[in-house]
Order: structure tokens, then C-alpha cells, then sequence
């Protein structure tokens, strides 16, 4: 694990002073990382009953879709406005300063799915928290959020559903 933690690179000041950013560019370019951290990951849920794997625009897609892949599950995206081609049913949710959306085709579930929700990072929460909301709107029940990696000291963990919360390196 401390292998695949180093090889994330700390870029400071990105996208803004004072942030610093976790670069996940570096170990998704490295063939063992990238296989090892999937792998990790999967077999987290293998024997699970996982009806659907939830990638968030944008590299919730890189780890999501390889996940569905080792599970044998479909994808689904959920994308910024305006992307989806089909009826889609959104939210909005605060960022620091203003309001962001996002966006899931109205039919991606069948009542009762159970669904993995998958990004690369969690921070402060906000994002997931809203899709946790957005994906039970549509019928659909979270087994888990999964990510590659957590920021702890932003607890983010605390707005999202109790136990039900995976990372896989935490800084
Ligand atoms: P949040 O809603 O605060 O949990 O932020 C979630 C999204 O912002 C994730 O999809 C990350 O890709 C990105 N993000 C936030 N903070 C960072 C950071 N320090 N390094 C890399 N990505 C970040």
C-alpha cells in the first residue's frame, strides 16, 4: 500500500493556492500500480451481488470501469450538465464558493440495483454525498462509495452513508 501512496504525486498550489493536489496521473500510468490498485480494489466485492458499478465524470470513470469490468457489472456515468444525451435527472450541490451539477439518465436503474458509486478521491465529501443522493433518487440502493484514495482530515467519510464508506489509500 505504501507503494502505490508513493507514487501519487503532491502537486502544491493546484488547482489554487494552498490546495495540495493528489496527482493520481502517476499511478495510473504505472502498468503494476494501476493493475494492483484495481485488483485490490475488486477484490474487495467479489462474491457480492453488485448489479451496477456508478462512475463519476471525470476519472470516476477510469476506476469505475475498469471495476465493472473485473466484476462482470455494467457502468454508469454520471456526468456534468448537459452531457447525457438521454432524460436525465440532476442535482445540484455547493462547492466553496457557487453551486456545481451533475447529471444520471433517469432509467439507469432497475428498482433495487445495488450499486458501487466509484471515484478517485475523496475530499471533502460533497461530490459523493451528492450522488449517494442522486443515485438513490433513482431507485437504486449504494453497497458502497469506493475510492482510490481519501483525504482523512477533511472527513468527508461523515457525510456519506454510515459504513459504507471504502478507500483504499488514505493520506
Ligand atoms: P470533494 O467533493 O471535496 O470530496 O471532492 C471530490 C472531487 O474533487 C474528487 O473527484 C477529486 O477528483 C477532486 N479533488 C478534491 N480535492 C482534491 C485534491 N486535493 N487532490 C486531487 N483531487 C481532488
Amino acid at each position: 500500500m505504501d507503494k502505490l501512496k508513493a507514487i501519487i504525486r503532491d502537486i502544491p498550489d493546484f488547482p489554487k493556492k494552498g490546495i495540495v493536489f493528489k496527482d493520481i496521473t502517476t499511478l495510473l500510468a504505472d502498468a503494476r500500480s494501476f493493475h494492483r490498485m484495481i485488483d485490490l480494489l475488486a477484490h474487495r466485492y467479489v462474491g457480492e451481488k453488485i448489479d451496477q458499478i456508478v462512475g463519476i465524470e471525470a476519472r470516476g470513470f477510469i476506476l469505475g470501469s475498469a471495476l465493472a469490468y473485473k466484476l462482470g457489472t455494467g457502468i454508469t456515468l454520471v456526468r456534468k450538465p448537459g452531457k447525457l444525451p438521454y432524460k436525465t435527472r440532476s442535482i445540484s450541490y455547493a462547492l466553496e464558493y457557487g453551486t456545481d451539477s451533475l447529471e444520471i439518465h433517469e432509467d439507469a436503474f432497475s428498482t433495487g440495483d445495488r450499486v458501487i458509486v466509484a471515484d478517485d478521491l475523496l475530499a471533502t465529501g460533497g461530490t459523493m454525498a451528492a450522488v449517494v443522493d442522486l443515485v438513490s433518487q433513482c431507485g437504486a440502493t449504494i453497497h458502497e462509495c469506493a475510492f482510490m484514495a481519501e483525504l482523512e482530515f477533511l472527513n468527508g467519510r461523515e457525510k456519506l452513508p454510515d459504513g459504507k464508506v471504502y478507500s483504499l489509500l488514505k493520506f
